[in-house]
């Protein structure tokens, strides 16, 4: 006989890779794709033990052969994942943002494969926290989670917000779901010096963009340093006004575009919560409003540009290009000399060496000289693992016109 081939056997659940996945799998990445999964058995949810075609031990992984990505290996330790286990992430996710020393109460507290726990975002709006589940295996074993959460944090509420188109990829239906105690609508949550509303059970994402903290700030700091303290500012896909309430405080005016009614309505009423009252909403689309203030020779001393993933898939990469470059050329043209340009991209296919490059050829046909104050990324409680290159998804690129 040759070389025994490992084969899954018996009520053992267990997968074995491919040489092509075994290699991803030592090169430190949690995601196994079909292709690369050789034989394995379980339902979908299950933890399977993850080895070579030798036998070799890998890790334990979360098995969903509905889901393109098939495993993502929770621990390359051989130890038994259970509710002890969970709850050391949990805990080990606490400390680390505890050390951040964040001036916020709202921040995300676990990060998914960056913390240790695939499939899983929880983010803290004060005395309430949110989850996001995008993995069969975590949806299986909420409850020792909302154990653990209520044990290291009493919180008042916990919420599932299960409406992330993405879980149809996994085989999740669609729910929101109060896990824990009681969930208002919303909650009002304190960012450095301003406070807003963040939409617990209807708002974008799990209720505000918490990756961007650190950058609403860093452009409100940027923009009160700007030669001759920027006048006017405006903030292009502002959604409730992340970016604006900052600005506010160090601007004369600022107005804030949005395609959404609901977006410009919850940003109304966070300027009012911060007795800002130099804040206009604008519906619009923002490719037509840029283009329109462009062309009538409208001038800003600070503009800011956060579109939404513009760039879902490689697929969308070249499309999106254009769309970027569109937006940071009209922007561009709008800013007065002196005046700041805040852009940013989320879309991880839209790597950084290719915003560099888009924003170069919109530069060079928008006639400017933009000098590059700072290149920026998500806020740190949304971590970076050096061997998962999906978790540095978020730029944001602080230039200025020369
Ligand atoms: N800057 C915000 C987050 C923006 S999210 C913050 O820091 O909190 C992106 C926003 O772009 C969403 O509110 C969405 O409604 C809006 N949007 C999407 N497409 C748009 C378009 N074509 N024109 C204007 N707004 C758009």
């Amino acid at each position: 006989m040759g070389m025994a081939k490992a084969t899954v056997t018996g009520a053992m659940r267990a997968a074995v890779l491919t040489k092509r996945g075994a290699a991803r799998a030592r090169s430190g990445h949690p995601w196994i794709y079909r292709s690369d999964v050789a034989d394995a058995t379980g339902d979908p949810g299950d933890v399977v033990r993850v080895v070579d075609r030798a036998g070799r031990f890998l890790g334990h992984a979360f098995y969903n052969p509905k889901s393109e990505i098939t495993l993502r290996i929770a621990t390359r330790e051989d130890e038994p994942i259970d509710a002890a286990f969970f709850r050391a992430r949990l805990e080990r996710a606490r400390d680390y943002r505890a050390s951040l020393n964040m001036d916020a109460s709202a921040y995300r507290l676990v990060h998914a494969e960056a913390d240790g726990i695939p499939g899983l975002v929880i983010d803290r709006y004060g005395e309430y926290f949110v989850l996001q589940v995008g993995s069969a295996a975590v949806e299986k074993r909420l409850a020792p989670f909302v154990t653990a959460l209520e044990d290291l944090f009493s919180p008042t509420g916990i919420i599932l917000r299960g409406d992330s188109p993405s879980r149809k990829r996994e085989g999740l239906a669609i729910k929101i779901e109060v896990l824990s105690g009681e969930v208002p609508d919303s909650v009002v949550v304190h960012e450095g010096p301003v406070r807003y509303y963040a939409g617990l059970r209807g708002g974008q994402k799990t209720g505000g963009f918490l990756d961007q903290r650190e950058n609403h700030l860093a452009a409100a700091r940027h923009i009160s340093g700007a030669k001759g303290a920027a006048a006017r500012v405006l903030d292009v896909f502002s959604y409730a006004g992340g970016f604006a309430l900052h600005a506010a405080r160090v601007a004369q005016t600022v107005e804030t575009v949005d395609s959404s009614g609901d977006a410009l309505e919850s940003a109304r009423g966070n300027a009012e919560l911060n007795g800002l009252s130099n804040i206009t909403c604008t519906r619009a689309s923002a490719f037509d409003l840029l283009r329109e203030r462009s062309d009538a020779g409208e001038t800003y001393d600070a503009v800011i540009l956060d579109p939404p993933a513009f760039a879902k898939t490689k697929r969308d990469l070249r499309g999106a290009a254009r769309a970027y470059k569109e937006i940071n050329l009209r922007a561009m043209k709008l800013l007065v000399s002196g005046g700041t340009l805040v852009t940013c991209s989320c879309s991880y296919h839209f790597s950084r060496e290719i915003m560099e490059e888009t924003l170069r050829s919109a530069a060079v046909d928008a006639g400017r000289t933009m000098r590059v104050l700072e290149w920026r990324g998500q806020a740190p409680d949304h971590p970076e693992i050096l061997t998962i290159p999906e978790t540095r998804y978020l730029k944001c690129v602080i230039l200025e016109h020369v």
